[in-house]
């Protein structure tokens, strides 16, 4: 039954993950510094190319994804027009209206789950092409794929629990309210987290009964084409609930925004593209939810658990090469303690092997691209300029890294307060160091940016860390943890780090529109 990627060539010899905790948790970084044998294996490219068991409408040639540590070839994915987005959609509209899968719970369920037992048997070839094409370690990608399986799985149990309320109103009247689903959505997705904040939408989306139309970001399609086509493929899915466009965000994904038969965007991205989408997509009302970009404070108090606040400052900022929405990019530590807690950080930072990725002693691989790469060093430029460099700062090119994207992981400390640094994201191994006197101005610094999307806070005070948990405007208050994500629980945005929520019960029910049955049972009107 399932074709397509367990046919793929890839590597052997890579583990399977079994599908447990989290729904991601990317690695901490203490990785060792003993040099390895570790030789990369051959590759050849993959050609996913439209229908693809009718997932895929690409008739405008082809999109290249390149390896980020090598810059060889990856993948190629038949790339859409906006006329082929437009066919995409028209395959959804016509499954949505005319297929079972709207009105049958047991369905989908059976068809979501069908899809993790895919997803598990390709895992170790998904995690490889997830490094190959993105970048990240194999472990953290191992840990993306695992936690894609189990918010599929998650929300495969939903689909069948999708309950409605119901209200005697009065001795003749009583009303139904019901969730049904919102129609045809389309999910815009980044290239950061790519199967993760794809599946993130498309799971939810699917098991409240809707058509999908998915837009991966063109760094990234092969990942995600890869891993929808598992569910694809499954005979019981009725063609054209999911189908998939690559191709840019300007054209293509312009053109799903404003398209009169898509009912919902479902975006994960930036700030920026958000505000544009959203703008766009009001000329029709549509409904949007908008996961958006972030500049999290990582908040170290100086009862905090030393060790592993150490831990968690690094993992905040350089897991994924800070590549991550949620990136504790500001560490805001106590003032009777920042000397020694930075000193120590630093060391530690110093330690952390830059490198391929799928190399099991690197912990930190390159950025997704070299305009990436670009980004992230005009803003290294400017912690020159206004504050000072601690440790890292500069692009790494010996040691065979010369064809990648790699930047050292970078601490800055003593910037000036109006410093960029502070306040934009940079989506990158960057951490910008404040000090602050007290609980209050602890906040207050916190506080200080248009965004909201999550914090950290480590304190051994329980009463503190409800107070400050309580004070911090943000969607993710972690307390003695970072990065630590659940199906269950939400995650989204205050501010300009999005609308809505995604995960969790609130996430199923962003797909959905609520009605209200009211029945009248006297026997005369008045
Ligand atoms: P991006 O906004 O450039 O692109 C995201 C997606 O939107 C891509 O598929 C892109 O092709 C598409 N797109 C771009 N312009 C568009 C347009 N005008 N109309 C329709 N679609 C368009 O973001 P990115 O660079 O891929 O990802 C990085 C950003 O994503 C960062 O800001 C990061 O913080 C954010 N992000 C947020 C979350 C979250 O959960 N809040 C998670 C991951 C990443």
């Amino acid at each position: 039954m399932v074709r397509g990627l367990i046919t793929y060539s890839l590597v052997d010899g890579v583990p399977d993950v079994k599908d447990t905790g989290p729904s991601h948790r990317p690695e901490h970084l203490e990785t060792s510094m003993a040099t390895t044998s570790f030789v990369r294996g051959p590759w050849t490219p993959l050609e996913l190319t439209a229908p693809l068991d009718g997932l895929l409408h690409g008739s405008a040639g082809t999109l290249t994804s390149l390896d980020p540590a090598t810059g060889e070839v990856v993948a190629t994915v038949s790339e859409a027009s906006t006329a082929d987005a437009d066919a995409a959609v028209a395959a959804a509209r016509h499954a949505f209206e005319t297929s079972r899968w709207r009105n049958d719970g047991a369905l989908r369920a059976r068809v979501l789950h069908r899809w993790t037992e895919s997803m598990r048997a390709a895992s170790g070839r998904l995690a490889e092409l997830l490094t190959r094409e993105q970048g990240k370690t194999l472990g953290q990608a191992h840990g993306e794929v695992a936690g894609a399986i189990n918010m599929i799985d998650y929300n495969a149990g939903q689909a069948r629990a999708l309950y409605g309320r119901s209200l005697a109103l009065s001795p003749t009247a009583h009303g139904v309210v019901l969730r049904e689903p919102v129609g045809v959505v389309a999910a815009i997705t980044p290239w950061n987290y790519p199967l993760n904040l794809t599946i993130r939408a498309v799971a939810p989306a699917l098991a409240a009964g809707n058509a999908v139309v998915v837009k991966p970001a063109s760094l990234t399609p092969a990942i995600v084409v890869a891993a929808l086509h598992l569910l694809a493929a499954d005979p019981e899915l009725p063609e054209g609930i999911l189908t998939a466009v690559a191709g840019p965000g300007s054209s293509v994904g312009d053109r799903l925004v404003t398209h009169p038969d898509v009912d919902m965007i479902a975006f994960t991205g930036d700030s920026v593209t958000g505000i544009r989408i959203m703008k766009r997509a009001a000329d029709d009302l549509k409904k949007v939810s908008l996961e958006l970009g972030g500049k999290s404070p990582n908040v170290v108090f100086a009862d905090a658990p030393w060790d592993k606040a150490l831990a968690g400052a690094a993992n905040a900022v350089f897991s994924a090469a800070g590549q991550i929405c949620t990136a504790g990019s500001r560490l805001l530590v106590a003032e009777s303690i920042a000397e020694r807690f930075v000193a120590e950080l630093a060391e530690r930072t110093t330690a952390m092997r830059v490198g391929d990725g799928l190399d099991p002693s690197v912990a930190m691989g390159p950025l997704v691209s070299a305009g990436q790469l670009r980004t992230v060093l005009e803003y290294v430029d400017i912690a020159k300029a206004d504050g000072t460099v601690l440790v890292g700062g500069e692009r790494l090119t010996s040691d065979g890294l010369a064809d990648g994207n790699f930047v050292a992981p970078t601490i800055v400390t003593d910037l000036d307060p109006s410093s960029r640094l502070l306040s934009e994201e940079v989506f990158g191994p960057v951490l910008a160091v404040q000090t602050f006197a007290d609980e209050d101005e602890a906040i207050a610094l916190a506080n200080s940016t248009s965004f909201g999307l999550a914090a950290g806070l480590w304190t051994a005070d329980v009463d503190r860390a409800w107070r400050v948990g309580r004070a911090i405007r943000s969607g993710t208050i972690w307390i003695n943890t970072y990065h630590h994500f659940y199906a269950e629980m939400e995650v989204g945005g205050f501010g300009q780090s999005g609308l809505g929520r995604q995960q969790g019960v609130e996430g199923l029910l962003e797909f959905t529109e609520t009605k209200h049955l009211n029945f009248d049972h006297a026997p005369t009107l008045f």
